[in-house]
């Protein structure tokens, strides 16, 4: 008798990350129920997906209970807003999925017998005095500055996982991602990359925060959807970092992508948002170790491919794609 094709359960499945993983999975056998309320995700970016057998959108809030008919083998939780304009501008939707939404993934995912996986951040870190950061970093969070609502969230979502696996027994998994990067970012999502493709696609001006000498770590959405699913099949249930140490100032990325849009921009320099972290790189000696997962899309053509969807999305005059 053939096997029963696996079920897998995709939070936040309409958005950057998650619309990657519902065609991941879709593309390895999986039968794939996407849940998103579309906050900041767009439907867009599944509708390649709608009408197949195996998959199915449902227009859900996960802070409320999660109610899924049959069996289920993997829940992937990964809404929340991501950007830090989206979390400043829904708080309260940020904590909430953060925390009542991973309670409920977390349920779902207990009631069925399946693996979990979620959706961690290099927030976890904050502002961090250790460089590049080690998964045994405990982090430098200002929890009442504005950026708390997404870095706290996480971090309550990685103690609840954590208390799950150890009380419950569950094949839970905990993905630290840094900044990932590629098509199906919002033009206006507020993150560096896409609004410096943006401005520099539309003849503006570049702007960079502060003086732009703080650092990024940008990781090619293809790699990390690799990563994410090794790390699903995998024994480790601590966290682990994933994402591309291929550090860089923020400044030269402005001045990269300028010169790879050929476009007449200048740099014009804007006050730093509070709290914004001074270096972020990951330490993936752990990822290495326990998956055998690095990069390998190198950033010129990583940076490439996301011309060519950024080029698309502002000829299309896309407000939010
Ligand atoms: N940033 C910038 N110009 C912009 C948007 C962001 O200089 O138009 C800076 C931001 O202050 C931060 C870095 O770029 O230092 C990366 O910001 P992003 O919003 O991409 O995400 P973060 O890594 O801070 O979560």
């Amino acid at each position: 008798m053939a096997a029963r094709r696996q079920r897998t359960v995709i939070t936040g499945g309409a958005g950057f990350i998650g619309s990657h993983l519902c065609d991941y999975f879709v593309e390895a056998g999986h039968e794939v129920i996407c849940l998103d309320n579309l906050l900041t995700g767009s439907g867009s970016h599944i509708e390649h997906l709608l009408g197949r057998e195996d998959f199915r959108f449902i227009d859900y809030d996960v802070t409320g209970y999660i109610h899924v008919g049959g069996p289920v083998d993997n829940v992937l939780h990964f809404a929340s807003p991501a950007s830090p304009v989206d979390y400043l501008e829904y708080p309260i939707e940020t904590l909430k999925v953060g925390a009542l939404g991973t309670h409920k993934a977390l349920g779902l995912a207990r009631d069925k017998g399946a693996r979990f996986l979620l959706a961690s951040t290099s927030e976890a870190y904050g502002d961090p005095q250790i460089h590049p950061q080690p998964e045994t970093y405990w982090g430098n969070v200002n929890p009442v500055g504005p950026r708390g609502v997404y870095d706290e969230a996480k971090r309550f979502a990685e103690a609840l996982t954590m208390a799950y696996h150890r009380t419950h027994g569950m094949d839970t998994h905990i993905a630290r991602i840094f900044n990932t990067y590629g098509p199906r970012m919002r033009l206006y999502d507020g993150r560096a990359l896409p609004t410096f493709f943006r401005q520099a696609l539309k003849g503006e001006d570049l702007t960079v925060y502060g003086d732009g000498s703080q650092t990024r770590s940008f990781c090619y959405v293809g790699d990390m959807i690799e990563g994410i699913g090794r790390l699903l099949k995998s024994d480790e249930h601590e966290p682990v970092n994933l994402g591309n140490p291929d550090e860089l100032t923020i400044l030269e990325l402005a001045r990269e992508i300028i010169e790879l849009t050929g476009a007449k921009s200048k740099i014009v320099f804007e006050p730093l948002p509070t709290d914004d972290p001074k270096v972020r790189q990951p330490d993936i000696a752990k990822a290495k170790r326990v998956l055998g997962w690095e990069p390998t899309t190198p950033r010129s053509e990583g940076l490439k491919r996301a011309l060519d969807y950024f080029r698309e999305q502002v000829a299309q005059g896309a407000q939010n794609g």
